[in-house]
């Protein structure tokens, strides 16, 4: 704390103590103010930057991979910028600013080095901390197949009763033209995963002749989506006849689709919206060679990937939001049932995942390999070749 009872990043590199999550928190919502023009409220960012202790402290906060992934992506983004130009600074006393390229800092005031930093934020184009890798999934074009007559049996589900089933009329069947991946046994039904959108057309035809009681449902393969955050001057009442999605189109130059291209859902958030909108594949693959960046008129935005997966906060358990939760407490962090705020929230060393039983991570993680299995079958009815997810 210094004299007026703030905490700024000198005191808090000052601590005698290994540093905590909460100290990260408190740096990061101090850099994350930086861009503010108020001279008051921390020390000479020059000074900060220079300090090898900041380049220590920010290091450990980026390499901290259940602190950051839980992190909104522009502040991993101020965060990482902050962590370059310390580097920078440190070793070499000059930061990348306009032409020529580099110039000495030792005289910046912090106005000059507010301006510097936002500078380098925009020269900035590493791909997002906060993106994974993903082993490629191939989509599959599924039949969802249910038979009433079959009810669970002793010791023999009738999702494994209608499995049977399926796999003796496969074998039945001759047809070259009929080739299925896999028969997965589900909740009273099961699942036909085939090749192609063909195959699925004409073992629909062969189910339809051979076995016509069967109940069979085709799942949708759509196109991907994404949330974009933080857009402003969005009108819902105007815009819900995908004026706005058109904008984007021409903003963005993206090739104009009225039926592909669209207005999903969108959420308020403080001053702005979340929107969650459908594009085409090509669009999706831009927008990740733009580093997760599109422009909405006001300036760009980050756009992350949206799967529909939900996660309830109270049982953390997967398929059902909080508010529709029918299950008893069951926490994300260390999976006790208790319904005060966990004590080990900010203590990553405690957490227990109730998902997978592993130590190290938390329910709402994305590195849980539950939910990575979840955002797999996502991906499965998703037309794109996802590789890495903007998260
Ligand atoms: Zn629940
Ligand atoms: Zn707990
Ligand atoms: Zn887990």
């Amino acid at each position: 704390m210094d004299s007026e009872g703030k905490t700024t990043i000198t005191t808090i590199l000052g601590k005698k103590t290994t540093l905590q999550h909460n100290d990260f928190k408190n740096i990061l919502e101090i850099i994350t103010k930086h861009g503010e023009a108020n001279e008051s409220n921390s020390n000479n960012i020059a000074d900060i930057l220079q300090d090898p202790r900041f380049l220590n402290v920010t290091t450990q906060m980026i390499n901290d991979q259940n602190w950051i992934s839980e992190l909104n992506p522009d502040n991993v983004r101020v965060l990482t910028s902050f962590n370059k130009m310390s580097k920078l600074m440190v070793t070499t006393n000059t930061v990348p600013i306009s032409e020529p390229s580099q110039m000495n800092t030792s005289s910046f005031g912090n106005n000059k080095m507010r301006k510097s930093i936002t500078q380098f934020m925009t020269m900035d184009e590493t791909e997002p901390k906060t993106w994974f890798k993903i082993e490629p999934v191939i989509t599959c074009f599924t039949i969802i197949v249910k038979i009433k007559e079959i009810k669970n049996k002793r010791g023999l589900t009738s999702a494994a009763q209608i499995q049977t089933e399926i796999e003796k009329l496969l074998i039945e069947n001759d047809n070259p033209q009929i080739k299925v991946r896999k028969v997965i046994p589900s909740y009273e039904c099961c699942k036909i995963k085939c090749e192609t959108a063909n195959h699925r057309k004409n073992l629909l035809e062969l189910i339809k002749k051979e076995r016509p009681t069967w109940q069979c449902e085709t799942q949708l393969i759509r196109p991907p989506q994404i949330k974009l955050i933080g857009v402003k001057y969005f009108n819902p009442e105007k815009n819900l006849e995908q004026q706005f999605i058109r904008y984007l189109e021409k903003k963005n130059q993206w090739p104009l689709d009225k039926e592909n291209n669209k207005i999903i859902a969108y959420n308020q958030t403080n001053q702005a919206h979340d929107l969650i909108i459908q594009i085409l594949p090509s669009i999706r693959e831009r927008i990740e060679k733009n580093k997760g960046w599109v422009n909405v008129g006001h300036g760009d935005v980050r756009a992350i990937d949206y799967f529909n997966i939900k996660l309830c906060r109270k049982c953390a358990n997967f398929g059902h939001a909080i508010r529709d939760c029918k299950n008893m407490t069951r926490c994300g962090y260390c999976t006790k049932r208790h319904n005060e705020t966990c004590r080990n929230q900010q203590n990553s060393n405690e957490w227990v995942c109730p998902n997978c039983r592993r130590k190290g991570h938390n329910a709402f993680q994305v590195i849980c390999p539950v939910f990575i299995e979840r955002l797999k079958v996502e991906i499965e009815k998703i037309n794109f070749p996802y590789e890495s997810i903007m998260h």
